[in-house]
Protein backbone atom coordinates (compact mmCIF):
# COMPACT_ATOMS: atom_id res chain seq x y z
CA UNK A 1 0.00 0.00 0.00
CA UNK A 2 2.82 2.58 0.60
CA UNK A 3 4.90 1.48 -2.11
CA UNK A 4 1.92 2.37 -4.03
CA UNK A 5 1.45 5.73 -2.66
CA UNK A 6 5.22 6.27 -3.05
CA UNK A 7 5.26 5.66 -6.53
CA UNK A 8 2.27 7.84 -7.08
CA UNK A 9 4.69 10.84 -5.42
CA UNK A 10 6.60 10.32 -8.45
CA UNK A 11 3.95 10.16 -10.94
CA UNK A 12 2.16 12.82 -9.72
CA UNK A 13 5.17 15.12 -9.44
CA UNK A 14 5.81 14.07 -13.19
CA UNK A 15 2.73 15.06 -14.15
CA UNK A 16 2.90 18.79 -12.16
CA UNK A 17 6.24 19.10 -14.32
CA UNK A 18 4.38 18.76 -17.48
CA UNK A 19 1.19 21.08 -15.68
CA UNK A 20 0.19 24.28 -16.73
CA UNK A 21 2.16 26.21 -14.63
CA UNK A 22 5.32 23.83 -15.82
CA UNK A 23 8.55 25.76 -17.56
CA UNK A 24 7.81 25.67 -21.40
CA UNK A 25 11.74 25.19 -22.17
CA UNK A 26 11.38 21.43 -20.55
CA UNK A 27 14.11 22.60 -17.77
CA UNK A 28 14.04 20.47 -14.15
CA UNK A 29 11.87 21.85 -11.31
CA UNK A 30 13.42 21.77 -7.70
CA UNK A 31 11.33 19.84 -5.15
CA UNK A 32 11.58 20.28 -1.71
CA UNK A 33 9.59 18.13 0.81
CA UNK A 34 8.02 19.66 4.36
CA UNK A 35 7.14 18.26 7.41
CA UNK A 36 6.44 20.69 10.06
CA UNK A 37 7.69 23.10 12.86
CA UNK A 38 7.08 20.30 14.73
CA UNK A 39 10.55 19.37 14.62
CA UNK A 40 11.66 15.95 16.36
CA UNK A 41 8.06 14.70 17.39
CA UNK A 42 7.27 14.92 13.21
CA UNK A 43 3.92 13.43 14.31
CA UNK A 44 2.59 16.28 16.37
CA UNK A 45 2.94 18.90 13.00
CA UNK A 46 -0.19 21.04 13.08
CA UNK A 47 -0.23 22.13 9.41
CA UNK A 48 -3.96 22.01 8.91
CA UNK A 49 -5.80 21.16 5.39
CA UNK A 50 -9.55 21.56 5.73
CA UNK A 51 -11.10 20.08 2.82
CA UNK A 52 -13.77 22.74 1.35
CA UNK A 53 -14.93 20.61 -2.13
CA UNK A 54 -12.81 20.00 -4.24
CA UNK A 55 -9.88 21.66 -2.68
CA UNK A 56 -7.72 21.60 0.55
CA UNK A 57 -7.46 24.78 2.51
CA UNK A 58 -4.00 24.90 4.37
CA UNK A 59 -2.76 27.09 7.32
CA UNK A 60 0.42 26.49 9.22
CA UNK A 61 4.02 27.16 8.81
CA UNK A 62 7.23 24.77 7.59
CA UNK A 63 10.52 26.07 9.56
CA UNK A 64 13.79 25.66 8.10
CA UNK A 65 13.17 24.20 4.86
CA UNK A 66 16.07 23.71 2.68
CA UNK A 67 15.42 25.30 -1.21
CA UNK A 68 12.27 27.01 0.28
CA UNK A 69 11.15 29.87 -2.02
CA UNK A 70 13.60 28.65 -4.96
CA UNK A 71 11.70 25.06 -5.57
CA UNK A 72 8.62 25.12 -8.09
CA UNK A 73 7.41 22.01 -6.33
CA UNK A 74 6.28 21.39 -2.06
CA UNK A 75 5.57 18.18 -0.75
CA UNK A 76 3.60 19.20 2.28
CA UNK A 77 2.50 17.09 4.93
CA UNK A 78 -0.19 18.48 6.63
CA UNK A 79 -3.15 17.07 9.15
CA UNK A 80 -6.37 16.78 7.59
CA UNK A 81 -7.53 14.15 10.43
CA UNK A 82 -7.43 13.75 14.16
CA UNK A 83 -4.25 14.00 16.27
CA UNK A 84 -0.99 11.65 15.56
CA UNK A 85 0.27 10.00 12.48
CA UNK A 86 -3.32 8.44 11.18
CA UNK A 87 -4.36 12.61 10.38
CA UNK A 88 -1.52 13.28 8.38
CA UNK A 89 -1.77 13.41 4.78
CA UNK A 90 0.72 14.60 2.10
CA UNK A 91 -0.31 16.69 -0.50
CA UNK A 92 1.93 18.84 -3.67
CA UNK A 93 1.56 22.46 -3.67
CA UNK A 94 2.90 24.79 -6.39
CA UNK A 95 5.32 27.81 -6.04
CA UNK A 96 2.45 30.89 -7.10
CA UNK A 97 -0.27 29.03 -5.47
CA UNK A 98 -2.26 31.87 -3.88
CA UNK A 99 -1.94 31.76 0.12
CA UNK A 100 1.85 30.33 -0.48
CA UNK A 101 4.68 32.42 0.91
CA UNK A 102 8.34 32.22 2.21
CA UNK A 103 10.02 33.40 5.13
CA UNK A 104 13.64 35.27 5.18
CA UNK A 105 16.62 33.28 3.71
CA UNK A 106 18.55 32.05 6.97
CA UNK A 107 22.11 33.18 7.84
CA UNK A 108 23.60 29.57 8.35
CA UNK A 109 26.66 28.28 10.27
CA UNK A 110 27.72 26.25 7.27
CA UNK A 111 25.22 24.52 4.03
CA UNK A 112 25.71 28.12 2.17
CA UNK A 113 25.14 26.58 -1.25
CA UNK A 114 21.49 25.59 -0.60
CA UNK A 115 18.76 28.59 0.91
CA UNK A 116 17.20 27.55 3.76
CA UNK A 117 13.28 29.21 4.99
CA UNK A 118 10.19 29.23 6.14
CA UNK A 119 7.33 28.07 4.39
CA UNK A 120 4.16 29.67 5.13
CA UNK A 121 0.60 28.78 4.32
CA UNK A 122 -2.22 31.45 4.89
CA UNK A 123 -5.94 30.08 3.67
CA UNK A 124 -4.04 28.18 1.16
CA UNK A 125 -5.93 26.58 -1.55
CA UNK A 126 -4.88 23.42 -2.86
CA UNK A 127 -6.63 21.02 -5.40
CA UNK A 128 -7.57 17.42 -4.11
CA UNK A 129 -5.93 16.12 -6.97
CA UNK A 130 -2.67 17.16 -5.50
CA UNK A 131 -2.62 14.59 -2.68
CA UNK A 132 -0.69 11.71 -2.65
CA UNK A 133 -1.75 8.21 -1.50
CA UNK A 134 -5.04 8.70 0.35
CA UNK A 135 -6.03 10.45 3.41
CA UNK A 136 -3.65 9.55 6.92
CA UNK A 137 -1.17 8.04 4.32
CA UNK A 138 1.02 10.78 5.05
CA UNK A 139 3.06 10.09 7.84
CA UNK A 140 3.84 7.09 5.93
CA UNK A 141 5.21 8.25 3.27
CA UNK A 142 7.11 10.54 5.29
CA UNK A 143 9.21 8.16 7.33
CA UNK A 144 9.65 5.74 4.01
CA UNK A 145 11.14 8.94 2.28
CA UNK A 146 13.70 9.28 5.49
CA UNK A 147 15.35 6.40 5.36
CA UNK A 148 16.82 7.50 1.69
CA UNK A 149 17.67 10.68 3.06
CA UNK A 150 19.30 9.61 6.03
CA UNK A 151 21.17 7.45 3.76
CA UNK A 152 22.03 10.54 1.73
CA UNK A 153 22.96 12.77 4.43
CA UNK A 154 25.11 10.29 5.77
CA UNK A 155 27.21 10.11 2.26
CA UNK A 156 27.03 13.60 2.06
CA UNK A 157 29.22 13.29 5.84
CA UNK A 158 31.62 10.51 3.67
CA UNK A 159 32.19 12.97 1.26
CA UNK A 160 33.59 16.25 3.56
CA UNK A 161 35.23 13.68 5.87
CA UNK A 162 37.24 11.69 3.32
CA UNK A 163 38.38 15.74 1.68
CA UNK A 164 39.04 16.43 5.06
CA UNK A 165 41.56 13.74 5.79
CA UNK A 166 43.52 14.15 2.55
CA UNK A 167 43.82 17.96 3.31
CA UNK A 168 45.32 16.97 6.89
CA UNK A 169 47.55 13.97 5.31
CA UNK A 170 48.79 16.59 2.84
CA UNK A 171 49.10 19.08 5.58
CA UNK A 172 51.06 17.10 7.79
CA UNK A 173 53.23 16.24 4.91
CA UNK A 174 54.38 19.68 4.68
CA UNK A 175 53.91 21.59 7.81
CA UNK A 176 57.24 21.18 10.07
CA UNK A 177 57.18 21.64 13.61
CA UNK A 178 60.41 20.71 16.35
CA UNK A 179 62.53 20.37 12.98
CA UNK A 180 60.59 17.61 11.47
CA UNK A 181 57.19 17.63 9.56
CA UNK A 182 54.12 17.10 10.96
CA UNK A 183 53.84 13.72 9.56
CA UNK A 184 56.47 12.43 11.63
CA UNK A 185 54.69 12.48 15.01
CA UNK A 186 53.54 8.88 15.89
CA UNK A 187 50.66 10.54 17.96
CA UNK A 188 49.59 12.50 14.77
CA UNK A 189 50.23 9.01 12.38
CA UNK A 190 48.34 6.81 14.65
CA UNK A 191 45.08 10.04 14.85
CA UNK A 192 45.42 9.74 11.17
CA UNK A 193 45.06 5.80 10.57
CA UNK A 194 42.12 6.11 13.34
CA UNK A 195 40.76 9.01 11.13
CA UNK A 196 40.81 6.53 7.73
CA UNK A 197 39.19 3.36 9.86
CA UNK A 198 36.28 5.01 10.99
CA UNK A 199 35.37 6.28 7.71
CA UNK A 200 35.31 2.95 6.43
CA UNK A 201 33.97 1.70 9.06
CA UNK A 202 31.20 4.61 8.25
CA UNK A 203 31.09 3.74 4.38
CA UNK A 204 30.55 0.03 5.06
CA UNK A 205 27.86 0.55 7.08
CA UNK A 206 26.00 3.14 4.71
CA UNK A 207 26.36 0.43 2.09
CA UNK A 208 24.74 -1.96 4.24
CA UNK A 209 21.89 0.45 5.08
CA UNK A 210 21.20 1.29 1.18
CA UNK A 211 21.13 -2.71 0.45
CA UNK A 212 18.31 -3.16 3.32
CA UNK A 213 16.81 -0.15 1.91
CA UNK A 214 16.80 -1.17 -1.99
CA UNK A 215 15.71 -4.89 -0.65
CA UNK A 216 12.74 -3.57 1.40
CA UNK A 217 13.91 -5.48 4.34
CA UNK A 218 12.11 -5.11 7.30
CA UNK A 219 15.38 -4.42 9.36
CA UNK A 220 16.33 -1.46 6.48
CA UNK A 221 14.38 1.63 9.33
CA UNK A 222 17.15 0.52 11.72
CA UNK A 223 19.86 0.11 9.20
CA UNK A 224 19.41 3.56 8.14
CA UNK A 225 19.44 5.48 11.27
CA UNK A 226 22.14 3.29 12.53
CA UNK A 227 23.93 4.57 9.32
CA UNK A 228 23.03 8.41 9.87
CA UNK A 229 23.87 7.92 13.41
CA UNK A 230 27.54 6.75 13.32
CA UNK A 231 28.33 8.07 10.12
CA UNK A 232 26.81 11.56 11.00
CA UNK A 233 29.08 11.70 13.99
CA UNK A 234 32.04 9.43 13.19
CA UNK A 235 32.74 11.65 9.78
CA UNK A 236 31.85 15.29 11.54
CA UNK A 237 34.58 14.09 14.37
CA UNK A 238 36.85 13.22 11.25
CA UNK A 239 36.76 16.67 9.75
CA UNK A 240 36.74 18.57 13.32
CA UNK A 241 40.00 16.33 13.79
CA UNK A 242 41.62 17.60 10.43
CA UNK A 243 41.25 21.22 11.15
CA UNK A 244 42.72 20.47 14.25
CA UNK A 245 45.86 19.18 12.47
CA UNK A 246 45.87 22.33 10.33
CA UNK A 247 46.39 24.35 13.70
CA UNK A 248 45.32 28.05 13.50
CA UNK A 249 45.53 27.87 9.86
CA UNK A 250 42.61 25.09 10.03
CA UNK A 251 40.67 28.53 11.88
CA UNK A 252 40.53 30.59 8.62
CA UNK A 253 38.45 30.60 5.97
CA UNK A 254 41.16 30.51 3.42
CA UNK A 255 41.57 26.83 4.39
CA UNK A 256 38.62 24.22 3.07
CA UNK A 257 38.92 22.36 6.37
CA UNK A 258 36.72 24.68 8.02
CA UNK A 259 33.86 24.52 5.59
CA UNK A 260 33.84 20.68 5.67
CA UNK A 261 33.10 20.93 9.47
CA UNK A 262 30.74 23.64 9.31
CA UNK A 263 29.01 21.51 6.52
CA UNK A 264 28.89 18.46 7.85
CA UNK A 265 27.41 19.48 11.62
CA UNK A 266 24.35 20.11 10.54
CA UNK A 267 23.54 16.33 9.09
CA UNK A 268 24.07 15.50 12.87
CA UNK A 269 20.31 17.11 13.29
CA UNK A 270 18.44 16.68 9.72
CA UNK A 271 16.99 14.24 8.36
CA UNK A 272 15.68 12.89 12.21
CA UNK A 273 18.20 14.29 14.75
CA UNK A 274 20.94 12.01 16.01
CA UNK A 275 18.94 11.54 19.60
CA UNK A 276 15.44 10.85 17.14
CA UNK A 277 18.43 7.81 15.87
CA UNK A 278 18.82 6.62 19.02
CA UNK A 279 15.06 6.45 19.69
CA UNK A 280 14.87 4.42 16.41
CA UNK A 281 17.35 1.76 17.19
CA UNK A 282 16.53 1.27 20.85
CA UNK A 283 12.36 0.80 20.43
CA UNK A 284 13.26 -1.31 17.77
CA UNK A 285 15.81 -3.37 19.78
CA UNK A 286 13.07 -3.30 23.16
CA UNK A 287 10.34 -4.45 20.26
CA UNK A 288 11.85 -7.94 19.59
C1 LIG B 1 19.80 23.65 7.53
C2 LIG B 1 18.53 22.89 7.83
C3 LIG B 1 17.75 22.41 6.78
C4 LIG B 1 16.55 21.72 7.02
N1 LIG B 1 15.78 21.28 5.97
C5 LIG B 1 14.58 20.71 6.20
C6 LIG B 1 13.69 20.35 5.12
O1 LIG B 1 14.02 20.55 3.94
N2 LIG B 1 12.48 19.81 5.41
C7 LIG B 1 12.08 19.60 6.69
O2 LIG B 1 10.97 19.11 6.90
N3 LIG B 1 12.88 19.91 7.75
C8 LIG B 1 14.11 20.48 7.53
N4 LIG B 1 14.91 20.82 8.60
C9 LIG B 1 14.40 20.65 9.94
C10 LIG B 1 15.09 19.52 10.71
O3 LIG B 1 14.59 18.28 10.24
C11 LIG B 1 14.83 19.75 12.21
O4 LIG B 1 15.61 20.88 12.60
C12 LIG B 1 15.18 18.54 13.06
O5 LIG B 1 14.27 17.48 12.82
C13 LIG B 1 15.14 18.85 14.55
O6 LIG B 1 13.97 19.51 14.90
P1 LIG B 1 14.06 20.88 15.75
O7 LIG B 1 15.07 21.76 15.08
O8 LIG B 1 12.71 21.40 15.93
O9 LIG B 1 14.69 20.46 17.15
P2 LIG B 1 13.85 19.88 18.44
O10 LIG B 1 12.94 18.81 17.98
O11 LIG B 1 13.24 21.02 19.15
O12 LIG B 1 15.01 19.27 19.29
C14 LIG B 1 16.00 20.04 19.99
C15 LIG B 1 17.05 19.07 20.55
O13 LIG B 1 16.42 18.18 21.48
C16 LIG B 1 16.61 16.82 21.08
N5 LIG B 1 15.41 16.07 21.44
C17 LIG B 1 14.13 16.30 21.07
N6 LIG B 1 13.31 15.42 21.64
C18 LIG B 1 14.08 14.62 22.40
C19 LIG B 1 13.81 13.48 23.25
N7 LIG B 1 12.57 13.02 23.44
N8 LIG B 1 14.85 12.88 23.85
C20 LIG B 1 16.11 13.32 23.66
N9 LIG B 1 16.44 14.38 22.89
C21 LIG B 1 15.43 15.01 22.26
C22 LIG B 1 16.84 16.89 19.58
O14 LIG B 1 17.53 15.75 19.10
C23 LIG B 1 17.65 18.17 19.45
O15 LIG B 1 19.00 17.89 19.74
C24 LIG B 1 16.14 21.48 8.36
C25 LIG B 1 16.95 21.95 9.42
C26 LIG B 1 18.12 22.66 9.16
C27 LIG B 1 18.96 23.14 10.34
Amino acid sequence: MLRGGCQRVGARLRGLRRGPRGPADGARRGVVSCIDRSGSDAASLMTSAVRQHDHYILNGSKAFISGGGEADIYVVMCRTGGPGPRGISCVVVEKGTPGLSFGKKEKKVGWNSQPTRAVIFEDCAVPVANRIGDEGQGFLIAMKGLNGGRINVASCSLGAAHASIVLARDYLKVRKQFGEPLANSQYLQFQLAEMAARLVASRLMIRTAATALQEEREDAIVLCSMAKLFATDECFAICNQALQMHGGYGYLKDYAVQQYVRDSRVHQILEGSNEVMRMLISRSLLQE
